[in-house]
């Protein structure tokens, strides 16, 4: 089926607009007209080969919310006209320890991206959401709850659910204190799911100006890490810590800001190594951690939470000729809070 989309050809190239072939549905498979994708960090990190070496050309986009139009003849999750969202992969393994489980993300055999990688067939290469059309597996993919606008609902599907499931695993809610590093398009969905918890929560933000978006998403503290002596004030006083900086950092003064058993949560991927003193860690038996999105279940469970809970994304809805500029604000920390792409525009 013709797709009309934006692609990276090259690395660091600007997105131009690009046409190709999705594949014929097969028995599992549902298409769907996107309505919204959403733009995230790690698009611009895979478009511009930060993460190493990437494939070409380059659709990108895997925050996707649309409507079934058409389904494969065994489908039973889906039909015709249901909203449904996909986010980070496609498809994976299916018979490994981890995708039983549900945690097909941290699949043995690695996750089926949903673009910069091929599919299952090992040639196909995966074209992500930054089109008006799109074809999936039906066990890939979610539902949407009707209550919520789907501008809103499409940063869930790799913003919400990066959050959602470290703050699950780490067990923030109540008389926990959870600092945010970030008030970006992950950070700001980390805010309000740990607000939603009822832990208390502090953002920590090298942008002074977001102070009164922080408060108004629920945020309880809000400090501003653009004045160095903050780290000496805040010294072991979270429980756990959310890191969605996109940026390298000093890892180090973050980690001060653990209290005993504390763990700081690694979330942002910068493309480089921190420095990290592992003194750090030992004053206090602190403990450092990483968290990759989320299975299919916890999808689920994370978009019926927003569901019940009226929690979306803080969006800035765009044009798909806007896609260059929006990256560039993105990387600048200008966006309030999810740049989304109105696929009517491809
Ligand atoms: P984003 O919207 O650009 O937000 C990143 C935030 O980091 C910015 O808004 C800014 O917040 C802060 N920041 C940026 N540059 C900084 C600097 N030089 N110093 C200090 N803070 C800085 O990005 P995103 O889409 O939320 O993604 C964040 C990171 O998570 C990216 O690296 C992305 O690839 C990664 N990611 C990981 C997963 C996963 O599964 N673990 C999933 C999706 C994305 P303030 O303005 O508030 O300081
Ligand atoms: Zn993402
Ligand atoms: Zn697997």
């Amino acid at each position: 089926m013709n797709t009309r989309s934006y692609a990276a050809l090259s690395a660091g190239a600007a997105l131009v607009p690009y046409e190709f072939d999705r594949r014929e549905l097969g028995p599992h498979d549902v298409a769907l007209d996107i309505a919204y994708a959403g733009i995230c960090h790690s698009d611009i990190h895979q478009a511009r080969e930060e993460w190493g070496p990437a494939v070409f050309p380059m659709v990108p986009g895997h925050e996707i919310a649309g409507t079934v139009t058409k389904i494969g003849s065994s489908v039973t999750k889906f039909k015709v006209g249901d909203l449904i969202g996909v986010g980070v992969f496609v498809d994976s393994c299916r018979t490994c320890e981890n995708c039983k489980a549900g945690l097909q993300q941290y699949c043995l055999e690695d996750m089926t991206g949903t673009y910069n990688g091929y599919e299952r067939d090992g040639k196909t290469i995966a074209m992500g959401g930054y089109a008006n059309y799109f074809v999936i597996n039906e066990d890939y993919a979610v539902h949407i709850p009707a209550n919520l606008p789907l501008d809103g609902v499409a940063p869930l599907l790799c913003a919400g659910i990066t959050l959602y499931s470290p703050i699950k695993h780490w067990n923030v809610g109540p008389g926990k204190k959870v600092a945010v590093m970030g008030l970006g398009g992950l950070g700001h969905m980390g805010v309000k799911f740990a607000v939603a918890m009822g832990a208390e929560v502090t953002v920590l933000s090298h942008s002074p100006a977001k102070e009164a978006d922080a408060r108004a998403m629920g945020a309880h503290h809000f400090v501003s890490t653009k004045d160095p002596k903050v780290f000496a004030e805040h010294q072991k006083e979270f429980d756990v810590i959310l890191n969605t900086i996109s940026a390298e950092i000093d890892i180090n003064e973050y980690l001060s800001l653990l209290k005993l058993h504390g763990t700081l949560v690694v979330i942002g991927l910068p493309g480089k190594p921190y420095a990290l003193q592992v003194g750090s860690l030992l004053n206090g038996r602190r403990s450092i951690g990483g968290s990759m999105i989320g299975g299919i279940p916890e999808l689920q469970e994370m978009l019926n939470f927003c569901g019940e809970h009226n929690i979306v994304s803080d969006v800035e809805v765009i044009k798909a000729d806007y896609i260059n500029q929006a990256y560039e604000r993105t990387v600048a920390s200008d966006v309030k809070y999810r740049f989304v792409i109105d696929a009517a525009s491809f």
